[in-house]
């Protein structure tokens, strides 16, 4: 058989909203490579370690390659006609609110356009919400206060222009790196430009500001209350602005100047001075951004945090010029094309108002559908709510993890497992939610499936298939587009390919536009499959025949309210914060730097897996001391709601009061670490959106009697233990555990660990000393290390990088095998330390042996060492270790 040609393909990357442009390379052999798209205008070749290492993630390994019912495999037509009849009973029984998808920022604009229509046009009720009611949906909810429309006003050029960045609630840094470097290029360009961090924690955003606030949780209000204050007795202010394009101005500033700076000082814990400084800085600055992501979107009053900002941006009149403006960032690859096609349950397609009477005429109108949604459905946590208390009969969840991404997420999990009905669509047969479903569909993966996503900045960009579909899976869009044929609607959704459907949306947000909606992209209604084959990324709106068209927003009014004046909204601080009722810290949560979502694919890899190896809360020395906790102990972090065990990490980055435990981990990984199921389901009263980043809970520490780290060719099984977390790593896996009872002997213990097949016929090194507790083990095929396993009565201090690098190597002679019992690199092979750049797998280790070495600065130490000079993820943490350096050389 002939070898297929190499060829190297255009696609976006599927992890954040910066929306980066990739080239995926296919070699002849079928070997998959990538590379940042250097023409792509939202990254110029960039990409961050998560992008860098696509190409570990392809594998099937896991994958849901057949439609199953119950556990049994079945065939597409079998599954779906159980679908079509359990939908269709439902509905004729219970009425159309009685069903409900719940989608993913994952999933591409025509996947979500299908499902809306479906839903809002033919069976008639709003039930369509999405994880991304979890990332941004008090940002449209403020922008569409404020504007009349969900409209991102800016653009990423904006961020080269601006002299002054302020950061709110946001870790670029980590969670959208490349734009992170983008801001950090521009100010080595132009030095005088200012960055601003406003932030609970001292994340590796606050290392590259040049002033960070550490804001108290929900201080934000407060904050820009009293910047509107502040502005309006400085010169600052466009009075013409102002009087021409806005409404509500005076209410607002009357309400806004009662913080004064006292109060600003007490809501937000930041010093006078700090607070001063930041006003003085805005306030002198024209050209002034201010970024603002899951920090201001996921709390009880996230909604009014974006208006508090957009309000200070209205009053300068510092919007849609260039340099200038409010700008949201989105944390999924497709929120924003989400949001484009009514992927929330309060909004229409084509930014159509589900509110307005007239709006839903013109859907039903387009879709020539035989009903429309009257009102608007249920937002994600009260969805789950009814999915709980049995009025949602059918639900089909597509390409996202509820079981572990919700507050209250074991009540989640109580729900669906009750739910007479629940389809999951994914590419993994084995998540916490799809063990829930009742049918299993197989869809397309990153690489295999076809259609558009639309980043923060309003750019839209082809996905591309790249690879073949594996098994039977199916795009999304062909799963609903299925449904809604056998619900008896088959020429509405008799779409050819994912191109029909897209110039069907196109034609959509032109129809009957005629400038009165800023979602316009009707240039592309009647594109051709060819065209859209070769589409290059755009910036909308691009109405048909209109070019060149500005792709900023707002500079001279324009807005999308009934007058065309944007709206000032009067945001009052929550004078009493929340208490922690009883619990003694604030629970924020977020992400790690090489992990996405629920570990489906970046768990996969064991390079992304390298950086942090398991769950964590980092806490304030003042508070671990006060906890009786020390660094590496394994603490519990509990509310009313649910309970995790986590790794303990003492760091003064953290607030003093409060807790950080990242998002990532399930059952799949841990034993016990879901830790939105500990988040009670407090939301915003606008948007909907959940307080993910604030919850009262208690600390404390875990007595564990046994610690124990193990690194093994074969996926350990440590279920029996308190707490466990496993890893990939090259070649096998790593695992930690804590136990509170003792665990017997080393062999009984790598016995269960390993499992007959792992160990049979292998030659095991091991020592033990009972009286002490300690026992190490290791396990040979022939001359190659296939287990081994270290336990110890605290954590086990064994450098993990090292006896990761020793799996699989050869260790023949009797030296070598005891000198890795013994937990302990050979004179050759010194310790590398953490893992800091993932790309290049360098250590902590090794960057401060060269910045000993008299590498003084991140390029120097990237010459010496390779880290930090491919992605550049890595650079802040790099230039921390330098630093450290300095501090101790200085004495
Ligand atoms: Fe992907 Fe990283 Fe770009 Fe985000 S910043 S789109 S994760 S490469």
């Amino acid at each position: 058989m002939a070898l297929a040609q190499a060829r190297e393909v255009r696609t976006t990357c599927p992890y954040c909203g910066v929306g980066c442009g990739v080239l995926a390379g296919v070699a002849a052999g079928g070997a998959v490579s990538v590379r940042g798209d250097p023409d792509h205008p939202a990254n110029f070749g960039r990409l961050c370690s998560k992008g860098s290492a696509l190409a570990d993630t392809l594998d099937l390994d896991g994958r849901l390659l057949h439609p199953h019912v119950g556990e049994r495999r079945a065939t597409w037509d079998e599954a779906m006609a159980l679908v079509a009849a359990k939908f269709a009973d439902a509905i004729d029984r219970h009425g159309p609110d009685s069903v409900a998808f719940y989608l993913s920022g994952q999933l591409l604009t025509e996947d979500y356009y299908v499902a809306n229509k479906l839903m809002k046009g033919f069976i008639g009720a709003a039930n369509v919400d999405t994880n991304s009611r979890l990332c941004m949906a008090s940002s449209v909810a403020g922008h569409r206060r404020a504007f009349g429309s969900d409209t991102v006003p800016g653009t990423y050029e904006d961020l080269d222009l601006a002299d002054l960045v302020v950061i709110v609630g946001a870790n670029p840094a980590w969670c959208h790196p490349v734009l992170h470097q983008r801001i950090a290029a521009a100010r080595e360009r132009r030095p005088r430009m200012r960055v601003v961090l406003v932030d609970p924690r001292r994340t590796m955003s606050a290392d590259a500001a040049d002033l960070h606030l550490a804001i108290a949780p929900d201080g934000d209000v407060a904050l820009f209350a009293g910047l509107l204050g502040h502005l309006a007795r400085s010169t600052a202010l466009d009075r013409d602005y102002i009087a021409r394009f806005t409404t509500g101005f005076e209410a607002t500033l009357a309400v806004a100047s009662r913080m004064d700076l006292g109060t600003v000082t007490a809501l937000t814990g930041l010093p006078a001075r700090q607070i001063g400084q930041f006003y003085a800085l805005f306030a002198a600055t024209e050209k002034t951004v201010t970024v603002f992501s899951q920090g201001v979107n996921q709390s009880a009053c996230g909604t009014d945090k974006v208006n508090a900002i957009i309000n200070c941006h209205l009053a300068t009149g510092r919007i849609g010029r260039p340099g200038m403006g409010p700008f949201s960032l989105t944390g999924q690859p497709n929120a924003m094309g989400g949001r484009e096609v009514g992927g929330l349950a309060n909004m229409l397609a084509a930014h159509l108002d589900i509110e307005d009477a007239g709006h839903r005429d013109i859907a039903r109108r387009f879709w020539r559908s035989p009903t429309i949604a009257a009102r608007a459905g249920l937002k994600a946590v009260d969805l789950f709510r009814a999915v709980g208390d049995g009025r949602i009969r059918a639900l089909w969840i597509m390409a996202t993890n509820p079981v572990d991404s919700l507050p209250e997420a074991d009540a989640v999990r109580a729900g669906l497992a009750a739910c007479p009905f629940v389809v999951v669509s994914d590419v993994m047969a084995q998540t916490d939610t799809t063990r829930l479903a009742h049918v299993r569909l197989p869809s397309l993966a990153w690489g295999e499936k076809d259609g558009t996503v639309t980043n923060s900045e309003r750019r839209v960009s082809r996905q591309r298939a790249f690879l073949p579909a594996p098994g039977e899976a199916r795009a999304d869009w062909q799963q609903i587009a299925e449904l809604g044929r056998r619900l008896g609607h088959g020429d509405a959704f008799a779409w050819s390919d994912a191109a029909a459907v897209f110039a069907e949306y196109a034609a959509m947000t032109a129809f009957e536009n005629g400038g009165s909606r800023d979602l316009d992209v009707g240039a592309f209604a009647a594109i051709s499959r060819p065209d859209y084959d070769r589409l290059e990324p755009f910036q909308w709106p691009r109405p048909a025949g209109a070019q060149p068209i500005s792709t900023r927003f707002f500079a001279s009014g324009g807005f999308f309210t009934p007058d065309g004046k944007a709206r000032f909204i009067a945001t009052e601080p929550a004078v009493a914060a929340r208490t922690t009722g009883g619990h003694a810290l604030v629970l924020n949560t977020g992400r790690v730097r090489d992990h996405w979502h629920t570990l489906t694919r970046t768990g996969k890899s064991a390079r992304l897996s390298a950086h942090v190896g398991e769950p964590f809360a980092e806490l304030h020395p003042a508070d671990a001391a006060a906890f009786g906790v020390t660094d590496a102990d394994i603490v519990e972090v509990a509310s009313a709601h649910g309970r995790v065990l986590v790794r303990a990490r003492i760091t003064d980055r953290q607030r003093r009061g409060a807790v950080f435990v990242p998002m990532h981990w399930n059952d799949k990984y841990a034993g016990r670490a879901r830790i939105d199921a500990v988040i009670a389901a407090v939301t915003d009263p606008t948007s909907g959106q959940p307080a993910l980043k604030r919850a009262a809970v208690s600390v404390r520490r875990f007595a564990a009697l046994v610690h124990g780290f193990a690194v093994s060719q074969c996926r350990p099984d440590a279920r029996h233990c308190d707490y466990w977390a496993v890893g990939r790593i090259e070649g096998g896996w790593r695992l930690e555990l804590a136990h509170g009872k003792p665990l017997g002997d080393i062999e009984a213990v790598a016995r269960v660990l390993f499992g007959a097949e792992c160990r049979d016929g292998l030659e095991a090194v091991a020592y033990r000393d009972g009286e002490h507790g300690h026992g190490r083990l290791a396990l040979f095929d022939g001359p190659r290390l296939a287990a081994a396993l270290f336990l110890a009565p605290e954590p086990v201090a064994v450098s993990r990088s090292w006896a990761v690098r020793q799996l699989g190597l050869e260790h023949a002679e009797r030296a070598a095998r005891w000198r890795l019992v013994a937990g302990r690199p050979a004179a050759d092979m010194p310790d590398k330390g953490a893992i800091v750049c993932s790309c290049f797998g360098v250590g902590a280790g090794e960057i401060a042996a060269a910045a000993r070495s008299g590498c003084a600065s991140v390029a120097a130490v990237g010459a010496a060492t390779g880290a930090g000079t491919n992605c550049g993820s890595c650079r802040g943490e790099i230039r921390g270790i330098i630093d450290a350096h300095r501090a101790v050389a200085a004495g």
